[in-house]
Order: structure tokens, then C-alpha cells, then sequence
């Protein structure tokens, strides 16, 4: 049994996480501050005695004694993010320093959740973890971009001069039950709007790509690196290559939702990507590694928790 810290826990992607690595006989500890999380993702877990749930913001030193820690924190939705962009940028700098501190003293094994914003508007295409990226420093989405690379930085320099164990994913759009229903993200908002019959809200002509992962598929990948015995210290692409344009992906949901919603166009936020798709050879090659699930089943289970989660209220 080892002794797991995941930071962010209670958010989409770390509610998950925390499931399976309990699922697995592991304890877990699940600190969050609930900016973006809540308790509702993991009511399921608090009465397993493996599970130990902590308020607290990463931003500030935090002492335990684990085996490992995976670094999720950090609000992902571009509305989250840009909310309070100084505490992105805390959440990525100071938040991953502390949690490199901790890794140093315990000598554990660190992940950090980065993700595909670390190569901004891309100009190759699919991404490859070689590729060093088009980020602006100075926009609306820099407080995230930057603050993510600054935290792969971190991680480089601490695995380099203290020896640390790390890991890092650079993770593609990812999505799933637990997604907040009003954290901006387009998964997000097509599907309750769908489900709704209200307007499905297109920024831009809708021609610009993502390339969308399930969430079970994202969590095994990360299982797989955490644990496997290579020190592969640099960073790992994980997500699913399967591209649409965000046109063709308003019209999967209109489809699997028999929604009435019509389609509107409005403005293409600043700094938007136009394109993106992973290169997962590495992930492939190391970790034997590749997302099965395909989109309109990952989507049909997305829609049933949001369709649930719509009838609560
Ligand atoms: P999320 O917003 O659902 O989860 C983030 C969690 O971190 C929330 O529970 C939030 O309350 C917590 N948090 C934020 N700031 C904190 C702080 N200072 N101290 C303690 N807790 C804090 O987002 P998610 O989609 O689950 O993303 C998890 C991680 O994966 C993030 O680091 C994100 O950048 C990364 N990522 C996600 C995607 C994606 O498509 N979902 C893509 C790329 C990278
Ligand atoms: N998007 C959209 N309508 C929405 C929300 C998002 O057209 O209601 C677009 C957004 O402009 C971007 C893509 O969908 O081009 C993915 O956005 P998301 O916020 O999910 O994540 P990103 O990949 O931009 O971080």
C-alpha cells in the first residue's frame, strides 16, 4: 500500500484519480482548496478509511509523509483560469515549488499535470513533446501558459540538482463525469446547452480543432507513468488523436442529445489555439499506452451525468 498525495483531488480529473487509486489498495490524500472542486466529486469516497480529505491551498507549505504526489491543481477552464490570473500563476509557481519541496524531503515520486497550453497557437502539427511552442507571455491566457511552463521548468531543475523523481504530462483536452457544468470549457457547455434546447455557443467560424480524450483513458496513462519503472523525467504527451473541428464536435452533440438547440456564432476569445492534436509515439512506445475509448460512447456517459446532475436541481 503506498501513501498518495493528489493535489486538486476533488476537481474533475483528480476525483478520478483519487477512485482508482483507492480502487487499487492505495491510501490517498486529497488536498484541495475547492476554487474549482467540490465535495460532491468525491461524497462517493469519504467514508473509505484510505481516504483523507484536506482543505488547503498549495500555495502555502503543506507536511505529510507520502510515497507520491500528483500535481493536478490549478483551475484548467479558460474562464477558471483567467478569473484571478495572479493566483494561476501562484497555483503553477509557488503552488508546484511547495509540492517539489515536499516530493524532495519524503523522496518521492512527483507528477505534474501540465498540459497541451505549453505550446500555445502551435505552428507544427500534431504536437510532439520536442516541440518548444508559440506562447504569448504577455495575454489572457499567459497566466496559465507561462505559469505551466515555469512549473515543467521547476520540475527539470529539481529532478536535475536535488535527484528528484519526476514526471510530466502534458495533457490534451480532456473530459468526462465531474466536469463542472459551468466551467466554460466546450465540452461543458455544448452538452448542457443541448440538453437545455438553448443556443450551442460557437467563438469564431468554429473551424479551429481540439482533439478530445476520456477521462479513463487520460487516469490510466497517468497510472502507467507514475508507476513505470524508467525514470522517464521529461515530458509525456497524453491524449487522444482523434481531431474535430469544434463545428463537427457541436454537431456530434446536437446528434447524441436529439437537442433542438441551434447553433450561434460569437467572438473567438483572444489567444485562442486554431489547432490541436497530440503526438502520442512516446506515451505509445513507453508506456503502451493508447486511449480506447471513442468519442460518442466518452460522450454518451458525459451526457448521462450532466442529464442527472440537470434533474437535481
Ligand atoms: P479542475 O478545475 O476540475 O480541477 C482542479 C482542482 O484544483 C480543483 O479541485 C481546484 O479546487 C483545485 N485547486 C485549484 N487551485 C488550488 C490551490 N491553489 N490549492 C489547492 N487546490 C487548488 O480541472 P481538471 O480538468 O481536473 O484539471 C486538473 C489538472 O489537469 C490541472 O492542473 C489542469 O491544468 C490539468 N489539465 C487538464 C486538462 C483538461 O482537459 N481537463 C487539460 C490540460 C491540463
Ligand atoms: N469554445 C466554443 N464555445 C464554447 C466554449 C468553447 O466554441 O462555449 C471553443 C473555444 O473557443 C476553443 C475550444 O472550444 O476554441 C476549446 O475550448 P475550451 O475552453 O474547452 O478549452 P481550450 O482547449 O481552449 O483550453
Amino acid at each position: 500500500m503506498k501513501r498518495i498525495l493528489i493535489s486538486g483531488g476533488a476537481g474533475f480529473i483528480g476525483s478520478h484519480l483519487s477512485e482508482r487509486l483507492l480502487n487499487e489498495g492505495n491510501e490517498v490524500i486529497c488536498v484541495d482548496n475547492f476554487f474549482t472542486g467540490s465535495k460532491e466529486n468525491i461524497r462517493h469516497l469519504l467514508g473509505n478509511k484510505n481516504f483523507e480529505l484536506v482543505r488547503h491551498d498549495i500555495t502555502k507549505e503543506y507536511f505529510a509523509e507520502v510515497d507520491e504526489i500528483y500535481n493536478l491543481a490549478c483551475p484548467a477552464s479558460p474562464v477558471h483560469y483567467q478569473y484571478n490570473a495572479i493566483k494561476t500563476i501562484k497555483t503553477n509557481v509557488l503552488g508546484t515549488l511547495n509540492m517539489l519541496g515536499l516530493a524532495k524531503r519524503c523522496k518521492a515520486k512527483i507528477l505534474q499535470a501540465s498540459t497541451s497550453e505549453v505550446y500555445g497557437n502551435p505552428l507544427q502539427h500534431p504536437q510532439k513533446e520536442e516541440y518548444w511552442g508559440n506562447v504569448n507571455p504577455i495575454g489572457i491566457r499567459s497566466c496559465y501558459d507561462e505559469g505551466k511552463r515555469c512549473a515543467e521548468t521547476l520540475m527539470m531543475d529539481y529532478h536535475r540538482q536535488n535527484n528528484v523523481d519526476t514526471r510530466i504530462i502534458r495533457i490534451f483536452n480532456t473530459y468526462g463525469p465531474n466536469m463542472a457544468e459551468n466551467d466554460g470549457r466546450v465540452v461543458s457547455n455544448f452538452i448542457v446547452q443541448a440538453l437545455k434546447n438553448e443556443d450551442i455557443t460557437i467563438y469564431g467560424d468554429g473551424s479551429q480543432t481540439r482533439s478530445f480524450c476520456y477521462v479513463t483513458d487520460l487516469v490510466e496513462g497517468m497510472v502507467r507513468i507514475m508507476n513505470n519503472p524508467q525514470r522517464l523525467s521529461g515530458p509525456v504527451n497524453l491524449g487522444n488523436p482523434d481531431e474535430h473541428t469544434i463545428k463537427e464536435f457541436a454537431e456530434i452533440i446536437i446528434d447524441l442529445t436529439n437537442s433542438n438547440s441551434k447553433i450561434i456564432y460569437m467572438p473567438l476569445p483572444k489567444d485562442d489555439p486554431v489547432k490541436r492534436k497530440p503526438d502520442i509515439s512516446l506515451a505509445q512506445k513507453e508506456l503502451s499506452w493508447t486511449p480506447n475509448v471513442d468519442i460518442r460512447d466518452g460522450l454518451m456517459s458525459t451526457i448521462n451525468y450532466f442529464e442527472q446532475k440537470l434533474k437535481i436541481k
